[in-house]
């Protein structure tokens, strides 16, 4: 997608802007202290249920995608590459620079309504996050889930967004016509390291709560654990600190999910570490020499571990509406730093790359 015909609106006035490209696009800004240098690129799109290329590694074959860029701004996102297709920056741009497809929800009762579509798995989230702070403004969910519910469509959404408990009772009556999956991510709930690689997203807890709310009015969710970020998360104590409170928010299942590097996000990313840990940086770079993806041997590493954590603190659908086994918070100890984060050691298995 390329842009054409923009014009340029904001609370200040409008400005007919010329770029290239195919779609009609109107530019906002919005002077409300959450959207303070966030631009928002309104298009009208002309399709919005899109395919996943064949040779994807998802599990999932259809997806909506309301919004492209993410104000949630985690540094490690894999979608910041996507932004590069518009022409616009994978860094700060991608946190800032929000394209709003105005007309999903119209368009999509439109597709659905097609003899072509056969009623397939809708993903959404997938991509970038559908309750990032635009929706709040923009409001696409109720439209893009009514539609959904009216046709029986099945769908799963991932997010970190609470504003999800906005359409609670639209997901509810959605679940009572058809499969609707909520995914929360909650990597790590140490608080430091969200506020800086995290830094526009609701805290870990309060996404817990999310997780709480959902299944107390009886809609299933759980938690992609991801990412699990090496040398800064993976700490057997944070896991488990991570996994008991995924345990007590009542979550279905855990997924963890080991952080990962493609190009777009890994120059953002590395370019973060070097500020805030440099000395991790050659780690890094040996842990990723390989390419976008930490080595096998960690990651089944770290699923065993988080496995038998969940296993521990009976988390699964087996176990649904079993009481959990959760126990108090252990005592802090010598292992715990003053800041209460737990001091790192080396992985012993690091030692071999
Ligand atoms: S919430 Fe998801 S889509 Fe948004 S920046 Fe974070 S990882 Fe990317």
């Amino acid at each position: 997608m390329r842009w054409e015909n923009l014009t340029v609106e904001s609370e200040h006035g409008r400005a007919d802007v010329a770029l290239f490209g195919a779609d009609a696009v109107t530019t906002r800004t919005f002077d409300t202290p959450e959207f303070r240098g966030i631009t928002f690129h309104e298009i009208r799109a002309r399709s919005i249920i899109n395919r996943v290329p064949g040779a994807s590694r998802m599990p999932f074959e259809w997806t909506v995608n309301p919004y492209r860029g993410c104000t949630h701004a985690c540094v490690y996102c894999f979608a910041r590459k996507t932004h590069s297709y518009l022409d616009l920056d994978t860094g700060i741009g991608f946190d800032t620079q929000i394209v709003v497809k105005v007309n999903a929800p119209e368009l999509l009762r439109r597709q659905l309504g097609s003899r072509r579509w056969q009623g397939e798995h809708i993903a959404m989230g997938t991509n970038v996050d559908c309750y990032q702070r635009a929706e709040g403004r923009y409001q696409l969910m109720p439209g893009i889930i009514s539609a959904l519910r009216d046709r029986a469509n099945p769908f799963s959404i991932l997010t970190k967004g609470t504003l999800i408990l906005r359409d609670l009772d639209l997901l509810k009556q959605a679940s009572q016509v058809t499969d609707v999956g909520i995914s929360v991510s909650v990597g790590f709930t140490d608080p430091g390291l969200w506020r800086t690689v995290e830094p526009g997203t609701p805290a870990p807890e309060r996404r817990l709560e999310v997780v709480r709310t959902l299944t107390d009015h009886g809609i299933g969710c759980g938690v992609l654990m991801a990412p699990v970020i090496p040398f800064l998360s993976d700490h057997p104590a944070q896991l488990r600190a991570t996994v008991r409170a995924i345990a007590a928010a009542g979550a279905t299942s855990v997924t963890p999910l080991v952080l990962h590097l493609r190009p777009g996000a890994r120059e953002w990313f590395m370019a973060w570490l070097a500020e805030n840990h440099p000395h991790l940086v050659r780690r890094y770079e040996r842990l990723y020499a390989e390419g976008a993806y930490a080595p096998k041997w960690y990651q089944r590493r770290i699923t065993r571990q988080v496995h038998e954590l969940a296993q521990e603190y009976g988390i699964g659908p087996a176990r649904a509406g079993m009481p959990r086994r959760i126990r108090p918070p252990e005592p802090a100890d010598s292992s715990v730093s003053p800041a209460g984060r737990p001091e790192m050691s080396e992985p012993t298995q690091l030692t071999l790359i």
